[in-house]
C-alpha cells in the first residue's frame, strides 16, 4: 500500500477562489419562491428584512462563478484545504475491489462542513453593517458554526436550538456560549409563538421548522439584525461548492474520477457542494458519475416526501418553495442524526432530482450506526451521525462491487466528527438504539396543511 497514496492534499495556494453556481448549466431554470401572501414570485425587498443584499443577489445569480471574496478566504485558511482520503483499510476490511475517498470536512472549527457558508455570510452582513444575526440549530453543528464565524467578525449571535437536541447535547450549547453565542431551548420562552407551544406542551421536543419561526421573528422584528439559514437556500449551497472543487482537484492529482458519489441530505448543503461540480463535469460529457443522496429512513423528504410548494418554518413564514417535503409541520421521531431532521429539501437538489440528475435513497439508523463503527475500527475518524448515512451507502455500493468484482471508484463527503455526538454511539453500543418507524399517518396529517397552489 505504500506507493498509493492514503492522503491527498492541496496547498493553501491551490484552494479555489471561485464558488460555483450550477444554475446556468441546467436544461431547466428551478421554479423560483413565491410569496407567502400573494404567492407571486418574491423579489429582493421581500427578502431585505432577513439577508444581506449581497446574498439575496447570489441566491438568485445567473453567473457561473462567484468570486470568494479575500476577508473569507482568509478564515478559510484556518482549516482548508480540506483533505481527500483513500479508505484503503475500510476497503481491506470489506473485501471490496472498490476504491473509496472520503473528503473530510470535520477539520473545521466547528467540526463540519457548516463553517464553509457560516463564514461568508457573518462576512456579507458584517460589510452592510448588520451587527447581530439570529438562527436556529438542530444537532448544534450550523449554530457552532455560526457562532464561529460571528466571532470572526465581532457580530453578535442569537440561536434557538431544537429542544431534543439542547437536551441530549449539552456540549455544542457549551460550544456555542464559548464563542460569544446565547442559545435558547427551542420552543422557547422568548417568543410569542414559542411561549403559545410550551403552554401546550411544556416538554415539547421542537423541530427544526418551529426554531426557523422564532429565529426568523426575531430577525424581522429589528433592523440592525438579520437571519442566517445554514443548509437548503442556493447562496448556501453555493458556499459549499468548495468542497467539490477541492475534490476534483484532489482525484485530478492521482488521475481518478468517480464512477459513484454518494452524500448525506438534510437541507442538501454537504451533498450539492460536494456534487454540484461533478454534476458540471458530467453535464459537459467529461464524466459520468451516479450521484445519489442518502437520507434517514425516519425523515425521507426525497424519497417519501411530495414535490410541491410549501413553507421552509413551521409557522408559514416563509417563502414557498418548490421543493421534495414532508410537510412543514411534519415532526420526525427525534432520531440521532438531527441535522437530518428537517421536513424539506433543499428547492435546488429537489429540482435535479425532478430533472432525473441525481438519485435517491433512504437508510435505517442501524445500518448507518453500523457502518460507522466499522468505518471507525477501520479509519480511526468517529464520523457524526448524519454523515454515517454517506458511509452505510458507500459500503453498500462496495459490497455490491464485491459480488460483481467492478472495481468503481466510490466517493463521498464525511462531513463532519462525531465527537460531540458520543451519546448516540453510547446507544448504539448498548443495544437501546432502535430504528424508528415512520408514521405515514403523521406524514398524511402534515401533508393537508400544505397550501394547493
Ligand atoms: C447540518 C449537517 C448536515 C445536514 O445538512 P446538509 O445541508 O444536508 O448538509 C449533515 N452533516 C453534518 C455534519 C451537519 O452538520
Amino acid at each position: 500500500m505504500a506507493d498509493i497514496p492514503h492522503r491527498i492534499d492541496l496547498n493553501e495556494s491551490e484552494m479555489p477562489t471561485v464558488w460555483y453556481n450550477l444554475i446556468p448549466d441546467l436544461p431547466v431554470p428551478p421554479p423560483p419562491p413565491l410569496h407567502p401572501g400573494t404567492h407571486e414570485p418574491v423579489g429582493p425587498d421581500d427578502l431585505a428584512p432577513l439577508f444581506p443584499m449581497a446574498l439575496i443577489e447570489q441566491e438568485v445569480t445567473t453567473q457561473r462563478y462567484v468570486d470568494i471574496p479575500g476577508e473569507v478566504l482568509d478564515v478559510y485558511r484556518l482549516w482548508r484545504p480540506s483533505p481527500l482520503f483513500r479508505a484503503h483499510r475500510l476497503e481491506k476490511e470489506l473485501g471490496t475491489p472498490a476504491r473509496i475517498y472520503y473528503k473530510y470536512e470535520g477539520v473545521s472549527p466547528a467540526g463540519s462542513h457548516k463553517p464553509n457558508t457560516a463564514v461568508p455570510q457573518a462576512y456579507y452582513n458584517h460589510a452592510e453593517g448588520i451587527t447581530k444575526l439570529t438562527t436556529e440549530t438542530g444537532a448544534g453543528q450550523w449554530g457552532t458554526a455560526l457562532a464561529f464565524a460571528t466571532a470572526q467578525y465581532g457580530m453578535e449571535c442569537e440561536i434557538w436550538q431544537v429542544a431534543a437536541s439542547y437536551r441530549l447535547k449539552p456540549h455544542r450549547r457549551t460550544m456555542m456560549q464559548l464563542w460569544g453565542a446565547t442559545v435558547h431551548s427551542s420552543p422557547s420562552e422568548v417568543t410569542e409563538y414559542g411561549r403559545q407551544l410550551l403552554a401546550e406542551n411544556p416538554d415539547h421536543t421542537g423541530s427544526l421548522g418551529i426554531a426557523i419561526s422564532e429565529a426568523v421573528m426575531m430577525a424581522a422584528a429589528d433592523p440592525n439584525v438579520r437571519y442566517a439559514l445554514g443548509s437548503v437556500l442556493n447562496h448556501v449551497l453555493l458556499h459549499q461548492t468548495i468542497i467539490g472543487e477541492e475534490a476534483l482537484l484532489q482525484l485530478a492529482k492521482i488521475g481518478e474520477t468517480p464512477d459513484v458519489l454518494v452524500g448525506c441530505t438534510g437541507g442538501g448543503s454537504n451533498f450539492g457542494g460536494l456534487s454540484f461540480p461533478f454534476l458540471r463535469e458530467k453535464l459537459a460529457g467529461r464524466m459520468n458519475p451516479t450521484i445519489r443522496c442518502v437520507e434517514p429512513a425516519g425523515c425521507p423528504s426525497l424519497t417519501k416526501g411530495e414535490y410541491r410548494y410549501d413553507f421552509g418554518d413551521a409557522v408559514g413564514m416563509t417563502p414557498l418553495m418548490k421543493m421534495h417535503t414532508l410537510g412543514h409541520g411534519f415532526i420526525p421521531d427525534p432520531n440521532h442524526a438531527g441535522g437530518l431532521r428537517y421536513h424539506g429539501m433543499s428547492p435546488l437538489v429537489s429540482h435535479i432530482y425532478e430533472l432525473g440528475l441525481v438519485e435517491a435513497e433512504a437508510i435505517p439508523q442501524l445500518e448507518c450506526f453500523a457502518g460507522a463503527m466499522t468505518f471507525a475500527r477501520t479509519e480511526g475518524i468517529v464520523p457524526a451521525p448524519e454523515p454515517t448515512h454517506a458511509i452505510a451507502a458507500a459500503i453498500r455500493e462496495a459490497l455490491r462491487c464485491k459480488e460483481t468484482g467492478e472495481e468503481k471508484v466510490i466517493l463521498t463527503a464525511l462531513c463532519g466528527h462525531g465527537h460531540l455526538d458520543l451519546a448516540s454511539y453510547e446507544q448504539y453500543l448498548n443495544g437501546t438504539m432502535v430504528d424508528l418507524d415512520l408514521s405515514q399517518s403523521a406524514i398524511d396529517a402534515a401533508m393537508a396543511e400544505v397550501p394547493v397552489l
